[in-house]
């Protein structure tokens, strides 16, 4: 089997209000369990950056799914690469607010600026995320 890591940006569109981010959380926990897929999702009224890994053609087929939600646009492709492991095998999908991350680790990969999700490079995104995951470990724990 041939597991893979894919990691893409997108736009919050009008139609993703509370109750429609609260299904996309919802939905996305239950069925990536059944599929064997993990990840992270970080978000706030402005982007969506997430990352989602697991069997090939599971994450594929997720993925086409998922550029076609109305509840996003302008989605962007970061990174996509075969791995041998997991960062976030503990997460059928870890949710982060940006309102729950520190501005550090916005400066870190924005500088002083607006934190601009578009702007990063595969690695950075992957950086970030990961990063994300073990500053936010204890609050991601608790869900
Ligand atoms: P469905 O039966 O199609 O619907 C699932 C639920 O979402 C239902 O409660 C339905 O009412 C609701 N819903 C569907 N479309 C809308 C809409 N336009 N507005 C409001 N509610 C709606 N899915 C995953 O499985 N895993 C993920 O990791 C994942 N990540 C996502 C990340 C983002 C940023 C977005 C926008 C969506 C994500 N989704 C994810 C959702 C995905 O795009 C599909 O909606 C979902 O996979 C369909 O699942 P389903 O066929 O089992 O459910």
């Amino acid at each position: 089997m041939h597991m893979v890591r894919l990691v893409y940006v997108s736009r919050m569109t009008e139609e993703c209000d509370t109750e429609a981010l609260q299904k996309v959380l919802k939905i996305s926990r239950s069925n990536n369990k059944a599929k064997d897929i993990t990840g992270i999702l970080c978000y706030d009224p402005a982007f969506f950056l997430q990352c989602l890994e697991g069997p090939r053609e599971a994450v594929n087929q997720l993925y086409s799914e998922i550029q076609r939600d109305p509840r996003h646009k302008d989605v962007v492709l970061l990174d996509y690469c075969e791995v041998a492991d997991r960062k976030f095998a503990d997460w059928s999908m870890a949710f982060v607010a940006a309102g729950d991350i520190s501005p550090q680790t916005f400066e870190t990969y924005g500088g002083k600026g607006k934190f601009d999700p578009y702007a990063l490079s595969a690695a950075e995104a992957s950086r970030f995320l990961v990063q994300l995951a073990a500053k936010e470990q204890t609050l991601l724990a608790g869900q």
